[in-house]
């Protein structure tokens, strides 16, 4: 056995080994060491090897997935080994042979399908990057899901989209691991290094085209070489994972550069698109958002935030379903009360199309159908593009349903394994074979009656023995009737004892072995009849994905629908300017949290419209601390996003050209982890927008240069502000506590200034969230410190430092600027108190310590002390 463990091990060096034996996969030598420590499990020895102990651990086979999670999750790769034959099966090669066994699948973070191993609401992309002559491609495909999805992309490009993808694991060539691994690991991904000939062109094109059975891919699209590579990678490392076995996948879909609005990692993070700041998903836009009722639909919600589009016609495609919703209240209330019930269909199909489903899979998919029936039906013909597609998609199903609702009883278990999923009625050779393994007995006793009075022997019974098993008897009284001809031709004799006569028949020979071998036999029915559910439901896995989509797609708009009613949203008017006009927007996560809290926000509008003159528009906000300009800032990015994921927005109107870019750069926060410093990484972002940010772009910024000395801040700031103006001239926000920064205005044609109010009384700042044109006139930075509860000494002193430097008595001159030294030279509050009396030290000075005695010496403390208490 160890001889096969060791040669299996061989072929799967990066993953654990889980070899099947029994109830139970075991882990030998390393992984066991590996695996008892991640899954905290005991680690025990089994046998010797090369005359050490042999490690080992081991997980039961049917609690396997909860540890296979745990391992995942920790970022191991696990083979599966399972037992290719029954132990008896093995044993008739000779009584030394060793079962069959070989890998059934290689589970790995990017290729996972089971429900529990998945987060319902979440794709699992894996990626491949390749590059052909310096061209490179990335291709995504989410096995659970089907998606599938190819882009050029530059290297300078591939950080923003993995950002945006996620992905659990990343396929790279041999030759790019090195240069590439950062990146990738950077994006909490793992890297799957592959032979660089994985991503040859040619055999991709013949792997494609098998996988998805056409002679030519052009109907899908024109493909570069680093895109067919990069495709052909990720079918490569699905056939080696799945070991031959291809999930079904969509076509390939070809997102093409500049379809989708630009956000690199950075403005991701800062706009908490898909998670807050502080790491979870509480907080972040996504969750404030996210009305959508089913796996599938939060799957798309999500998906459309992280790559809002750039597409017009798509984008008033998705608005005009969600107004359709909303003029249709009734209709959208069913829709959603239907919704609320729909299983993951795409999932299930996943499985199924893996031959790792079960008949709950087949189950799901009875109940999606019969409601995708309920909702087509009831969706009118005149509806808007996209919900009309979405109903014919949910169309025509109906045999299948119809199928899975006469085989399936109502509950059926999560595996075929053990059987009990077909119903009653669907199979008559199933119902009989379950009816013998059942009800043997019953059957027989109704035999018995028939042939009693077949033979007009009352006496006559049916029994079992191990010599002969199920047998006729009867008295020997009726021998000359039994034995007669009439009988002889229906009853096989084949016993006489001294009181009885045994028989049997042609018929109950067949009903004993029909008896004993129906169980396995009911089960062997069970199976093959669901592997012809399954047949039949691959047969229709396109129409069947497209209709798990529609239900997302309807789905993601009641959903909009929901929240804009609820919230009052309204749909944004988008078009090819360079307008950027909200008029009383809202932060749609700040909003929700103050009203938790019972407090109103305060709506504010921007207008970053170009003038006919082209100038670049652009905002320099100002205002105290706390007043609210990077909610301001985050907001109206937010609303630019969300309009071009298709959705209504938190405002009262909103009319914007569409964006290409958003780029943000709001908050602090150092990576020490990558060795850079708070500025350091204020700086780096800063550098990405300015070198990359176009004249489609909405840039905001908030407080650029705040980390450095005064000086350098302001410097860095005024640059930046002015190369926003002249070179990138894209629509900006520039938050800033630098007021001197408001003099630009009148050299920069397009720059408007903007602050937030707040109003004072009696020392104390009242905020009122009110953004008015204009500059504020100071920051309010030590009452808002106050307000933080700094101590009060603290609060007091810089109250003091700061009036010395606004009255000007300490005017930072040109020398003093260079580095901040105002703050340090400011006049103390109370001058050094005056030195004490010097008796003490001429006293001491006199003395030569090396000539007193012991005596003297203390003698001469209690001088000095009694000096001291005179002075
Ligand atoms: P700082 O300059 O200190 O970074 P800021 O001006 O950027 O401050 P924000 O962080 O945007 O201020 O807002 C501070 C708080 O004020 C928010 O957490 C929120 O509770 C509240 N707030 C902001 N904007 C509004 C608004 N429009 N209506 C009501 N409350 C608001």
């Amino acid at each position: 056995m160890m001889v096969q463990f060791l040669e299996i091990k061989e072929q799967h060096k990066d993953a654990l080994l889980f070899y099947r034996m029994g109830d139970f996969y075991e882990l030998f030598f390393d992984d066991a060491q590996a695996a008892a420590a991640a899954l905290d499990i005991a680690l025990t020895k089994r046998g010797k090897h090369l005359g050490e102990d042999i490690a080992m651990c081991g997980v039961p086979h049917h609690a396997a997935e909860g540890y296979l999670l745990t391992l995942i999750r920790k970022g191991f790769r696990v083979a599966i080994c399972e037992q290719m034959e029954r132990p008896e099966e093995a044993k008739k090669r000779g009584h030394k042979a060793v079962v069959k066994r070989d890998v059934v699948r290689l589970v790995t973070p990017g290729t996972l399908t089971e429900d529990s191993l998945l987060d319902a609401r979440a794709h699992n992309f894996l990626c491949a990057y390749g590059e052909v002559r310096g061209e490179g491609a990335l291709a995504w495909v989410d096995v659970s899901t089907g998606a599938f999805w190819v882009s050029p992309i530059t290297r300078l490009r591939l950080g923003p989209l993995l950002a945006r993808i996620a992905p659990r694991e990343v396929l790279l060539g041999h030759g790019l691991c090195e240069d590439l691994r950062p990146t990738v690991e950077e994006m909490g991904s793992v890297v799957t290094p592959l032979s660089d000939a994985s991503f040859d062109s040619a055999g991709a094109q013949a792997r494609l085209n098998a996988a998805f059975s056409t002679a030519s891919l052009d109907g899908f699209g024109q493909f570069s070489k680093a895109e067919l590579g990069a495709m052909g990678a990720v079918l490569e490392y699905l056939e080696l994972t799945q070991r031959g076995q291809i999930p079904h996948l969509s076509p390939p879909r070809q997102e093409h550069p500049g379809a989708v609005v630009r956000l690199d990692a950075a403005t991701r993070r800062n706009l908490e698109i898909t998670r807050a700041l502080s790491g979870g998903r509480a907080g972040s836009l996504l969750d404030a958002v996210d009305r959508t009722l089913t796996g599938p639909g939060g799957r798309l919600l999500e998906q459309r935030l992280t790559a809002p589009t750039t597409d017009l016609a798509q984008i008033t495609a998705r608005l005009d379903a969600i107004e359709w919703c909303l003029s249709e209240a009734g209709a959208s209330v069913h829709l959603r009360e239907v919704l609320r019930g729909v299983p993951d269909m795409e999932r299930a199909l996943q499985r199924l199309s893996l031959d790792r489903g079960g008949p709950r899979d087949l189950a799901a998919l009875r109940q999606a159908l019969a409601q995708a029936a309920d909702l087509s039906g009831r969706l009118p013909k005149d509806a808007p593009s996209a919900i009309a597609q979405a109903q014919d998609s949910l169309r025509g199903h109906e045999a299948l349903r119809d199928l899975l609702d006469s085989a399936l009883v109502a509950e059926p278990p999560i595996l075929a394994r053990d059987g009990g999923f077909i119903a009653q009625g669907y199979a008559p050779e199933l119902d009989e074979a379950r009816t013998l393994r059942d009800e043997g007995r019953s059957v027989i006793a109704q035999m018995q009656a028939r042939y009693q009075d077949k033979a007009g022997v009352g006496a006559l019974k049916i029994k079992h023995n191990n010599v002969l098993g199920y047998f006729i008897e009867t008295p020997a009284t009726h021998k000359d009737h039994m034995l007669g001809e009439a009988m002889a031709e229906m009853f096989i004799h084949r016993q006489t004892t001294a009181n009885q006569l045994r028989f049997t028949t042609l018929e109950l020979s067949e009903l004993e072995t029909k008896i004993l071998n129906a169980a396995s036999h009911a089960l062997e029915l069970e199976k093959a009849l669901f592997a012809t559910l399954r047949t039949a439901v691959l047969e229709r896995i396109g129409p069947l994905a497209q209709a798990a989509r529609a239900l997302a797609e309807l789905d993601v708009a009641a959903a909009w629908a929901d929240l804009a009613l609820d919230r009052e949203w309204c749909r944004p008017d988008l078009d090819n300017s360079r307008q950027f006009k909200i008029t009383k927007g809202r932060h749609p996560g700040v909003e929700a949290a103050l009203a938790r809290e019972g407090t109103a926000f305060v709506p504010n509008s921007c207008d970053l419209s170009a003038d006919d003159e082209g100038a670049t528009p652009l905002w320099l906000m100002t205002g105290p601390n706390m007043a609210g300009k990077s909610t301001f800032l985050r907001q109206n990015a937010l609303i630019a996003l969300l309009a071009q994921a298709g959705a209504f927005v938190p405002a009262e109107a909103a009319h914007i050209g569409v964006v290409d870019q958003i780029f943000s750069r709001v908050g602090a926060a150092d990576d020490l982890a990558r060795g850079r410093s708070t500025f350091m990484v204020e700086m780096v972002e800063t550098a990405a927008i300015l070198n990359q940010a176009g004249p489609g772009a909405l840039v905001i910024l908030d407080e650029i240069g705040r980390g450095t000395a005064t000086y350098d801040g302001l410097s860095i700031a005024w640059a930046t502000l002015e190369h926003l103006h002249d070179q990138n001239r894209c629509r900006t926000l520039f938050a800033t506590h630098y007021h001197e920064l408001t003099a630009l205005t009148e050299r920069l044609g397009g720059l408007a200034t903007a602050s937030v109010a707040v109003k004072e009384c009696e020392n104390e700042v009242i905020f009122l969230h009110e953004v008015r044109a204009g500059t504020a006139d100071r920051s309010y930075g030590v009452q808002v410190a106050k307000l933080a509860g700094l101590p009060e000494v603290v609060t007091a002193r810089a109250a003091e430092v700061l009036k010395t430097l606004e009255t000007g008595a300490e005017r930072p001159t040109s020398q003093t600027l260079l580095d901040d030294l105002p703050l340090f030279t400011a006049t103390p509050t109370a001058p050094p108190p005056p030195p004490k009396s010097d008796v003490v030290q001429d006293r001491l000075a006199e003395v030569l310590p090396d000539t007193l005695t012991p005596r003297e010496a203390l003698d001469l403390v209690y001088e000095l002390k009694a000096l001291l208490d005179e002075g």
